[in-house]
């Protein structure tokens, strides 16, 4: 008799209960299965106390929310494709025609182009605003402003705003703000606390989360996180992410959950190397200006120990260095195909150190004030031997001479 596709289908076993590992279980679904049609009728997925569709969470997707929800001192959370989906479904979720959103000026490059893209074409208007100046955020949040994006520290400039002040220039006009907060991961400084100890609590209202980068720690995910603390706020862009059909595939949170409980530590150590190199720069006569928010002479120096300095005092794994204006584009091209170790790529967060050269002046309204001129170049320092990884850079620097 060949065996019958219906009992391979509908197979009597089940596994006893019970089992136990390191690892949470990995639970794929489109399709779930109610116990009869009551149940179907009344389970609700949006409080988490039931499932009801795939789309709309499974004990994977749930487990890595709770667990994202800690690392940021959030209540809830939303996981989306990627982090740019998370700034995205923000926007869409809480901007309409008519609406403006202001965001910093060296913000997350591809936020910026949402704004002039999508977000232009259904009638909500943007204005850039200077991270490092808060009467600028103050002077331009206008009677259509509904959303001010914060980002610590800024994108490839690494600019340490005064997010204390930002906040609650955004209380006082009673504008939501939201944080880009991948830098920080939630190690460097709590979003929904920056001044520990103060009550009521300095909060963002929003904070979004690439976790295609530290928490991911592997180079080999995308996705993103929408974390809040407001019931009311995340139902509403939680509403909008389930319209929109947004979710994350059951393999590729569990690889995140994999690599979460190692965070901290990758953390610590991406800090500690980044540190050691950022310094090393300094002395380097190549290098006009070197930008890491820990060294005393970067920008926004001071604020940055302010916040950070109260929580764990972490500064992730970034910094860039501006070439003395000697040196040509196509000599700095050199520069970063020479080295070995530092791959040419974007994003960061695992455990391979990566270049990029960055033509700043495409990306930014004016060239700010306190930068040096020059060819601007980022690193985001991996797991590597910092020995290792400084012999590179050192070698490197002699196609220059
Ligand atoms: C990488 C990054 C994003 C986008 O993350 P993706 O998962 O690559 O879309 C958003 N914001 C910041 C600050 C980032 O570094």
């Amino acid at each position: 008799m060949p065996v019958s596709s219906t009992s391979l289908i509908h197979h009597p076993y089940t596994p006893p209960e019970g089992f136990a590992a390191p690892q949470p279980g990995v639970f794929k679904a489109s399709t779930v299965y109610f116990p009869n049609v009551a149940a179907m009728r009344h389970f609700e997925w949006k409080d988490k106390t039931a499932y009801t569709y795939g789309l709309h969470g499974t004990p994977t997707t749930y487990t890595l929310e709770e667990r994202l929800c800690t690392l940021e001192g959030g209540h809830q959370c939303l996981l989306v494709p990627s982090g740019l989906a998370a700034i995205a479904t923000v926007a869409l979720a809480l901007l309409k025609s008519g609406d403006e959103v202001l965001i910093p000026d060296n913000a997350y490059g591809p936020n910026k182009a949402l704004a002039e893209g999508e977000l232009a074409r259904w009638g909500i208007t943007h204005r850039f605003y200077d991270s490092m100046q808060p009467q600028d955020l103050a002077d331009k949040i206008g009677p259509q402003t509904r959303l001010v994006w914060l980002e610590a520290a800024g994108s490839v400039t690494l600019e340490f705003p005064d997010l204390v002040a930002q906040v609650h220039i955004c209380k006082a006009a009673g504008v939501l703000c939201a944080l880009d907060n991948t830098w920080g991961a939630g190690l460097a400084f709590q979003p929904f606390d920056l001044q520990p100890g103060l009550q009521p609590a300095v909060s963002v209202d929003i904070s979004t989360h690439a976790l295609t980068k530290y928490p991911s720690g592997g180079g080999d995910v995308l996705m993103g996180s929408i974390i809040t603390t407001d019931e009311r706020l995340h139902m509403k862009i939680k509403l909008c992410h389930m319209r929109l059909g947004l979710g994350v595939a059951a393999n590729d949170a569990e690889a995140v959950l994999r690599s979460l409980p190692s965070l901290v530590l990758r953390y610590k150590a991406h800090d500690e190397t980044t540190r050691a190199l950022a310094h090393w720069s300094l002395n380097r006569s190549e290098f006009a200006q070197v930008l890491h928010p820990a060294l005393p002479d970067s920008p926004g120096h001071l604020h940055w120990q302010q916040l950070c300095k109260m929580g764990p005092g972490g500064a992730a794994g970034l910094f860039s260095v501006i070439f003395q204006p000697e040196y040509s584009q196509a000599q700095v091209d050199a520069f970063c195909d020479a080295l070995v170790l530092f791959k040419i790529g974007y994003s960061w967060g695992g455990p391979v150190s990566l270049v990029m050269p960055y033509a700043l002046s495409t990306m930014r309204s004016h060239w700010p004030a306190h930068l040096r001129p020059g060819t601007l170049v980022r690193f985001s320092i991996g797991l590597e031997d910092v020995d290792d990884l400084r012999a590179d850079l050192d070698q490197a620097l002699r196609v220059l001479r």
